[in-house]
């Protein structure tokens, strides 16, 4: 089949966020071209990325997102007609200062007011459900019963699946090389063979987001930051009902993997760029502030570990929509470590923008006029 030369919608970028969009439009019947780099969709931030789906952020905007996906998650052979692999052990919240504890509060009030079934534990609560987890110096958990890990290749090879058979064409091993703006209306995507016309464009290149708003005159604030994961050796104490862990102390989490567990931590020191080396000075640290929390950890043996970028911004969520003063332009970026649990969701609000003029799901909060008008969104919980 010959490339095509014309779309309505040009996705750049085949990661979950790109994938879920041009599967929400393609099923709509807009004509879909995404465009992706690699030979392979699904290798970027998603193929490197923890799985996590939680619902329990401090904003609403956020809780709403998560919790719309979780919804397409549970149902997802019906709607995408792929298994997800979604697996809901649920998410621990581990807090162990009274600040923290009183913020949490607060958050159990918003979950329940959004129909999010997240519940207070106490410690000795939180230890039933993982046997040998030290609570010394915890002052509460939180618990919601319906977060858990999907599967990224899972998820977004369904996604892309289901888009084809809606008629997408996923170009792969395509890169974009800029984008044909006139008098404030996008008109294409230039590629080396060629250019696509297009009235829309959407970006999806996630760490390399900036770059791809570079080419369309917008000056968008998403910066690569490195962040790495470390898994251990089959552990025979970890059951199918151990739960992610999220250590709010440390900030370490960790999650059953392989029948072992993997642990990561945003390094807070990590300065931008598109390094993915590990550091083995970092993993010990990881390690040990993962055993303070769960010590049969220390017996464990270390089996492998990677990184990947996070796509981040100032305020750590993501923006998405349009870009005022420049027509067919639509951002899905900078999801600052939460874009897999999102992209679910991102499907339905980026092809809400395209095709209705409006997001299903209230996202102001998030669009690119925030940091313009300096209007930055606190969301406690980033992991
Ligand atoms: C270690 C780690 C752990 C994480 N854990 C979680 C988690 O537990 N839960 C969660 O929700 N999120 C997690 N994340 C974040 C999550 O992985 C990302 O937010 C998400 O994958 C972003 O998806 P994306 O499609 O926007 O980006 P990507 O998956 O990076 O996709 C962007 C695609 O655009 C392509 N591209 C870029 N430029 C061009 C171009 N010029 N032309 C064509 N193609 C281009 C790239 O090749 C890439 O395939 C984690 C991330 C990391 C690194």
């Amino acid at each position: 089949m010959s490339a095509p030369r014309s779309a309505d919608v040009v996705v750049i970028g085949a990661g979950c966020i790109g994938a879920s969009v041009a599967f929400r439009l393609a099923e709509r019947g807009a004509s879909v071209v995404v465009l992706e780099r690699e030979p392979m969709a699904g290798t970027g931030s998603t193929g490197h990325c923890a799985g996590g789906v939680r619902q329990q952020f401090s904003t609403a905007v956020n809780v709403l997102l998560s919790k719309a996906s979780v919804i397409t998650l549970e149902n997802f052979q019906d709607e995408v007609g792929a298994d997800a692999g979604f697996d809901q052990c649920g998410y621990l919240f581990c807090l162990a200062d009274e600040a923290t504890w009183q913020s949490f509060q607060k958050q159990l009030a918003l979950w329940r007011s959004l129909d999010v079934p997240a519940r207070a534990l106490t410690p000795d609560e939180a230890r039933a459900l993982v046997p040998g987890l030290e609570i010394g110096d915890l002052v509460g958990c939180t618990f919601c019963p319906t977060d858990g890990i999907a599967d990224p290749h899972l998820v977004t090879q369904g996604f892309v699946a289901a888009a084809r058979r809606h008629g997408a064409v996923f170009e792969l091993g395509r890169a974009a090389t800029g984008v044909r703006v006139e008098k404030g209306r996008v008109l294409g995507v230039l590629t080396a063979a060629g250019e696509i016309a297009a009235p829309t464009v959407v970006n999806a290149a996630g760490p390399y987001a900036a770059e791809v708003a570079r080419w369309a005159g917008v000056e968008l604030p998403v910066a690569p930051l490195r962040r790495q994961m470390f898994t251990t050796q089959p552990l025979p104490w970890v059951t199918d009902k151990f739960p992610m862990i999220v250590d709010m102390k440390s900030g370490v989490y960790m999650h059953r993997e392989s029948g072992g567990i993997l642990v990561g931590l945003a390094d807070k020191n990590e300065p931008p760029s598109f390094n993915t080396n590990i550091d083995f000075e970092f993993r010990d640290l990881v390690f040990s502030l993962a055993v303070e929390r769960v010590p049969a950890l220390e017996e464990a043996e270390y089996r492998a570990g990677w990184a990947g970028l996070y796509e981040t911004t100032p305020d750590h969520n993501a923006i998405l929509g349009p870009v005022p003063g420049l027509e067919g332009f639509q951002c899905a970026n900078g999801f600052s470590g939460h874009g897999f649990m999102q992209s679910p969701a991102i499907g339905r609000v980026i092809a809400g923008f395209i095709l209705d003029g409006r997001s299903p799901i209230d996202v102001s909060e998030l669009s690119l006029e925030r940091f313009q008008r300096h209007e930055l969104l606190v969301e406690a919980n980033v992991i």
